[in-house]
């Protein structure tokens, strides 16, 4: 990680500070002087700061049930983020892994740990995010019919996104009712779901994501939880 965040991640200190004292020369970094705030280091790295060793806190993965008409974003606009619903310490360090839009509601991750929510969407290790979509059309026929068929096997073998060239990742569609569909899909493409759909001529009308691999969403709507340790390590 950056120096100035390693600085921020061990001390009471914001960012701006970490850098002040960064460039006066204040913190070693295995015994030798940095004074680049974006310089790169390792936790097992020793780095003192006025000749106090210092030790990152441990990162934090957390949990949300999101609910509709709220941001995936550190700062409120058209609509309230969702760190008002966390009641913590410097929420500025944590980042969503995987935004969500603001119409869509369920399972949100949040940490200050950038490997484990690069991994979270690194289609490397297709890692499953399942969605239940309600959908504006019905998918015609009976839920085992022919029409139901032809428009999983399309999502198996790929979708065509408007304005991207390369076919969405096999997906996997269960019908739970004719307008009701749980999607099981291992990218995180800008508004996946709804451009999936869109690419069939059908509309996404409410979302909801259930699950992110090995994580499923268990607390009420608005509420928020740490993950547990396998939870985390569920993530490569
Ligand atoms: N796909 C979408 O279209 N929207 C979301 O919020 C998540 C996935």
């Amino acid at each position: 990680m950056r120096l100035d965040k390693f600085i921020c991640k061990s001390t009471e200190l914001s960012r701006s500070e970490a850098t002040g004292l960064i460039l006066a020369g204040s913190v070693l970094v295995n015994g030798e002087s940095v004074n680049i705030a974006s310089a790169q280091v390792h936790e097992n790295n020793h780095i003192t700061l006025d000749g106090q060793q210092l030790t990152a806190r441990p990162s934090r993965y957390i949990m949300l049930h999101k609910p509709a008409d709220t941001l995936s974003s550190n700062v409120d606009g058209d609509h309230p983020s969702v760190f008002n619903y966390i009641q913590l310490d410097k929420t500025s360090e944590l980042h969503i892994a995987g935004r969500l839009d603001a119409d869509t509601t369920g399972l949100l991750l949040i940490t200050d740990d950038g490997r484990w929510s690069f991994n979270v969407f690194n289609p490397k290790y297709r890692c499953e995010k399942v969605y239940r979509v309600y959908l504006r059309d019905s998918i015609e026929g009976d839920i085992v019919g022919k029409v139901a068929a032809d428009i999983r096997r399309r999502f198996e073998q790929g979708l065509q996104l408007q304005g991207e060239e390369a076919l969405t990742l096999p997906a996997k569609l269960d019908f739970v009712s004719a307008k009701e569909v749980l999607l099981t899909i291992t990218e995180g493409r800008y508004h996946q779901v709804k451009r999936m759909f869109a690419c069939i001529g059908n509309r996404v009308n409410g979302l909801h994501r259930e699950s992110v691999g090995e994580i499923n969403l268990d607390i009420p709507l608005g509420q928020w939880r740490f993950l547990t340790a396998d939870e985390i390590s569920s993530i490569p």
